[in-house]
């Protein structure tokens, strides 16, 4: 008799998103003709640079010819592609060697997978708020009880407040999985070399690794802070480090990430290379390798043309991070982030919960944000807004804001 995996069970609510589009659907519905603005996911909107199209381009040409086609490629990703990885590291400092560089169909994957390498009855840590991936993989794998009160039993939250600055202290009890994601989303938080050190010297000292989640590492402009936690001594013991072509490039519906799992990584009963060979046969298990269109387009988006047009992207979204921020905080409202990352973290208004805010910002305003609470309980009287969108639209959406909202 079949059974389900009753973990899915537990999982406390639908999925955030589902949740903002069923609200939003609903006041489209009773307000036609009203223009709702979104200021909610963080989904890129602008084209991709000429150089990936060309990329792209080539990459369907070779496939059209039987002296250039190919089927499956490598597991892992191309080679040539895990080598540019792994060069783009030497700008802060750090070497590869591309056997270390996992080449996926995203960093969502990625983070939703890792765990699976590790022991079942893993401890695990996560920021507070947090991206839900890290969360609900480990609530669906069984790692977690039941949700009470906002908080999975058997999780450890790492709190992320205004107190700490939004960036957590290492925990005080013993941890064996901790995810970190870095700029933050939803909180837009980054933290310092000697703050990242401190995870470091916990995940040495009690044989923890820490999944590290880069997706918006090329937001942080700042070079005093890390733009990989590899730029921290000991990093490579303990730590994997995700990321993704989304944020940069554009390639949310393209699809392109990867991973670096060091051959120097272990743990309790592993030695070195032990887990880079175990993430190998996982992704070769149930992975038949990205597209190889797309690691075209992705290859191109590293030469350094492509990589001066991605900083351009990067660019064009900050300047609507800062569109957003000068205009909420002229009504008075207090922005956090923003200035590494391309997401702000309002606090709401009179001490309105997430929820209510979103739909008082709906009614008002019309426009659609992204409650707090849905990152975890320490999102609760926040709001997430987003820097991805067409320039034009976010500074209307802001004046909207600026002009309706009743404070
Ligand atoms: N990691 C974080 C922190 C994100 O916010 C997102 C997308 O919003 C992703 C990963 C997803 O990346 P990808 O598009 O490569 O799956």
């Amino acid at each position: 008799m079949a059974r389900i995996n009753a973990n899915y069970n537990k999982l406390a609510a639908g999925y955030l998103f589902p949740e903002i589009a069923r609200r939003t659907a609903a006041f489209s519905d009773a307000n036609p003709g009203v223009n709702v603005m979104r200021l909610g996911i963080g989904d890129t909107t602008e084209p991709l640079t000429d150089v990936v199209i060309a990329g792209l381009h080539a990459g369907v040409d070779k496939l059209s010819k039987s002296d250039s086609y190919s089927g499956y490629g490598d597991g892992e990703g191309d080679q040539d592609l895990r080598e540019a990885i792994a060069a783009k590291y030497a700008d802060y400092g750090v070497t590869f060697d591309e056997t270390e560089v996992f080449v996926s169909d995203g960093a969502k994957s990625d983070s939703a997978n890792i765990s699976s390498i590790f022991s079942h009855d893993a401890v695990i840590a996560v920021q507070d708020p947090a991206y839900p991936v890290y969360v609900d993989s480990n609530v669906i794998s069984g790692r977690t009880g039941e949700a009470v009160e906002g908080q999975y039993e058997g999780l450890v939250y790492m709190p992320c407040t205004e107190d700490n600055d939004f960036f957590p202290e290492p925990p005080r009890q013993k941890v064996d999985l901790i995810y970190l994601c870095v700029p933050n989303n939803p909180t837009g938080a980054v933290c310092s070399k000697e703050q990242l050190k401190s995870f470091v010297d916990y995940a040495i000292d009690n044989k923890a690794v820490i999944f590290y989640d880069a997706a918006y590492a090329p937001y942080i402009t700042d070079t005093s802070l890390p733009r990989t936690i590899f730029e921290i001594e000991g990093a490579k013991s303990c730590a994997i480090e995700i990321n993704s072509f989304s944020k940069d490039n554009g390639f949310t519906g393209v699809r392109l990430g990867w991973s670096v799992v060091p051959q120097d990584l272990v743990v309790e009963d592993s030695e070195s290379g032990k887990l880079n060979t175990m993430w190998r046969r996982r992704q070769n298990t149930f992975f038949n390798g990205s597209s190889n269109i797309v690691q075209r387009g992705a290859f191109a988006s590293l030469s350094p043309e492509g990589r001066k047009l991605s900083q351009e992207m990067v660019g064009y979204y900050m300047v609507n991070a800062r569109t957003i921020k000068s205009g909420l905080e002229s009504i008075g409202i207090t922005v956090f982030g923003g200035s590494n990352a391309p997401y702000l973290w309002m606090k709401t208004p009179n001490g309105l919960s997430s929820w209510d805010f979103f739909d008082k910002l709906l009614t008002e305003t019309h426009v659609v944000g992204t409650p707090g609470s849905g990152f975890g309980p320490s999102g609760e009287g926040y709001f997430r807004l987003s820097a991805f969108g067409n320039e034009a639209d976010i500074a209307t959406a802001v004046e909207s804001i600026k002009s309706n909202l009743q404070i």
